[in-house]
């Protein structure tokens, strides 16, 4: 999975842009993350869907180390170590992503989280107490 790595941004800008886009089978409705054409279950086609980017923690690890470059690009002030996780959207799809939180040992299993698409891996944060209201 490491290998699966794309260069991260932290241009806050990027982390404002548009949803998940996943897709939905017409047959037998799993949804899936990123979209495909066709279903992994049952080979029926797709529809693309937009996902509501909001779940919980599924399971997650820390990048301790620098991924393989290329395709890996270090960002200029050097590698620093990561969360990554799979957070198990309303949807019932779990989307890896890069976990935002400014202290590792604050994350937990089951904690509520935001994700939302970048140019690369799809980031994860805190959903705030305003946004659980809505
Ligand atoms: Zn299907």
């Amino acid at each position: 999975m490491a290998g699966a790595l794309i260069p991260m941004t932290t241009d806050p800008r990027s982390q404002a842009t548009a949803g998940l886009q996943g897709a939905r089978c017409s047959g037998c409705s799993v949804t899936v993350y990123p979209a495909e054409d066709a279903c992994p279950r049952c080979g029926g086609p797709a529809d693309p869907v937009a996902l509501q980017g909001t779940g919980t923690l599924w399971t997650w690890t820390v990048q301790r180390y620098a991924p393989k470059s290329p395709p890996y690009e270090p960002p200029p002030g050097g590698f620093v170590p990561f969360a990554l996780g799979y957070v198990e959207l309303a949807e019932d799809v779990r989307v890896a992503a890069v976990l935002d939180l400014d202290d590792l040992d604050d994350i937990r299993i089951g904690m509520p989280l935001s994700v939302t698409a970048g140019p690369g891996v799809p980031r994860a944060r805190p959903t705030t107490p305003a946004e659980e209201r809505s």
